[in-house]
């Protein structure tokens, strides 16, 4: 009997303490859930802009687009702020290989930043390794001359398919160096992807300037199960054409910016954003259109509820994170020039799916004040609190200014079937998932807005 008094008591108490926030959680949620604007935001960005690499034509119209959204959606200020990108030009591409006797077309994608053949064929006998200790252990004349498969699989194991991604990338970033440093003419590589299809998945990799910058292609899993097939009975050869080089100047971009003046101390501020650039295949909707018309929907919905945040909300569609992270240095050197403190950033750039957890890149004590409010955010499906994941946008002003970090967690189970594909469209992406994303930054921004972090 005692025991239930205590706990009546211990319910009481928390529900006091907690009654407020559960209210506004509850009004946020309704809020978003009921009116949200974010996936008509998407649709418009995948098909009216679609992909927009940085430095393209498609990026300046985004950054147009951003800026207009930002205005409709309520902002008290929308300003750009400049960031000079990198362009990488893809131009036409094709890969044939010649299994069982005929060159035939495959499904082939050449590697973000890298170097094309000049738009000639390349032809050369295909060499199939596993992975880079199997490519050191060979004689490098049995390289030389050869394009290197780097046939290593997507973990499937890993839940987390983020880590399935951590573990295969380093094939894309150093397979084209690792296979020059012995004499290899060019690459492909067995797409970072989770997905049974034959979409390949560019990406960017980067060269080693002490050796050859060799052409680098992505195949999509089936028609890597079949090149492995092929050279399991006899040898294979390739003519890769590609035309994509860098262009030798930066271009002068932006990264677009609303924001919402706090009351009490405007002065604090709190950022959540996502980045505007995608590669330049698909409509770049789940990376990361996703993350932009979530962040523009939470200045809508705060807008909208008639919430008057005591710090300042910025919302930021960054510039870059693909190639070059331009925009979220850009974001930390004016922050760090204008001697701004920030709260926290907070970001979402790992789709649009039902949200999960949160993750937190602070102080134990910091992660413990987030974790204290778990209870508030379980009936919105968040439980995971566990990660240190922030975004790639955000990290500067981390590095350079310490502030603390927060990442969405979404569902990853098909993130990596779509990443950096041209199935990753808009159609891909569900309406409530997405608005359920915002909903739970939202809410985090109003604990945070609210009660501080420390
Ligand atoms: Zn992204």
């Amino acid at each position: 009997m005692r025991s239930r008094l205590l706990l009546f008591f211990a319910l009481l108490t928390a529900g006091t303490s907690f009654g407020q926030d559960s209210l506004m959680f509850r009004k946020i949620s309704d809020e978003i859930m009921l009116h949200s604007n974010c996936y008509n935001n998407l649709r418009v960005l995948c098909k009216r802009v679609g992909h927009r690499i940085s430095g393209s034509p498609e990026a300046a119209k985004a950054v147009l687009w951003g800026e207009d959204a930002m205005k409709e959606a309520g902002a008290d200020k929308v300003w750009l702020q400049a960031a000079d990108v990198p362009y990488f030009y893809r131009g036409k591409e094709s890969l044939e290989l010649n299994i069982g006797g005929k060159y035939e077309y495959v499904q082939a994608l050449s590697l973000g930043n890298s170097q094309g053949t000049g738009g000639k064929p390349l032809k050369a006998e295909i060499i199939l390794v596993h992975n880079f200790d199997e490519l050191k252990a060979l004689p490098d004349e049995q390289v030389k001359g050869k394009i290197v498969f780097f046939d290593y699989r997507f973990r499937q194991d890993f839940i987390f398919t983020f880590q399935g991604y951590g573990d295969a990338v380093r094939y894309r970033g150093g397979g084209p160096s690792a296979a020059a440093r012995k004499g290899a003419v060019g690459i492909i590589i067995r797409s970072m992807s989770t997905g049974e299809d034959d979409f390949p998945h560019t990406g960017g990799t980067h060269y080693n300037d002490s050796f050859a910058k060799v052409p680098a292609m992505a195949l999509g899993n089936k028609t890597s199960d079949r090149l492995e097939k092929a050279l399991a009975k006899e040898p294979v050869s390739a003519i890769m054409t590609s035309e994509c080089h860098m262009m030798p100047k930066m271009v002068r971009s932006y990264n677009v910016i609303g924001e919402i003046k706090g009351t009490e101390t405007p002065e604090q501020i709190i950022t959540v954003g996502g980045h505007l650039d995608s590669w330049d295949v698909g409509e770049g909707a789940t990376d990361d259109g996703a993350g932009c018309v979530q962040a523009i929907e939470i200045i809508r919905a705060m807008k909208a509820l008639g919430m008057k945040p005591k710090c300042t909300i910025r919302a930021v569609l960054f510039m870059n994170e693909e190639n070059g992270q331009k925009g979220g240095q850009a974001y930390a050197d004016s922050a760090i020039a204008k001697n701004e403190q920030h709260v926290i950033a907070i970001e979402s750039d790992a789709g649009g799916f039902s949200p999960r957890g949160i993750g937190l890149v602070m102080s134990d004590q910091q992660k413990n004040k987030i974790k204290s409010y778990k209870d508030l955010f379980l009936p919105y499906g968040v439980y995971d609190f566990s990660r240190e994941e922030g975004g790639s946008d955000i990290e500067p002003i981390h590095d350079k200014k310490k502030v603390p970090l927060a990442g969405l967690i979404p569902d990853s189970q098909r993130y990596f079937d779509l990443h950096h594909t041209n199935n990753d469209t808009f159609e891909q992406v569900n309406h409530r998932e997405l608005s359920l994303g915002a909903v739970v930054m939202a809410q985090l921004i109003y604990l945070v807005s609210e009660h501080g972090l420390n």
